[in-house]
């Protein structure tokens, strides 16, 4: 299953910053585990997971393409109901915008 992100640090990473800054090679079935800064396993995140908000890069900003649950859907409308939201959101969920 695809890796979508990298949770370390009591953060979340797209895989490009995680791989800059813990090692993690997504492409290598052979990776060892990596180490945060605290000592804890770094853990991907893959893409059948679902979040209760849009996340995003710790370090760059990106959206991950960690899917929304329910609850995750509702907060994104209702911030879109108050006031602009990112385009990379209505990119990656573009049915939430067109009621
Ligand atoms: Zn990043």
């Amino acid at each position: 299953m695809k890796i979508v992100a990298y949770a370390a640090d009591a953060a979340l990473y797209c895989v490009a910053c995680a791989h800059d800054l813990y090692g993690v090679n997504p492409t290598d079935p052979a990776d060892p585990e990596h180490r945060d800064r605290e000592g804890n396993p770094v853990h991907p995140v893959f893409e059948d997971a679902h979040s209760d908000q849009p996340e995003h890069c710790n370090a760059c900003q990106t959206l991950l393409a960690i899917g929304l649950s329910p609850e995750g859907e509702q907060y994104v409308q209702k911030l879109a109901a108050r006031g602009p939201v990112p385009d990379a959101w209505r990119g990656e969920w573009p049915w939430l915008f067109d009621r």
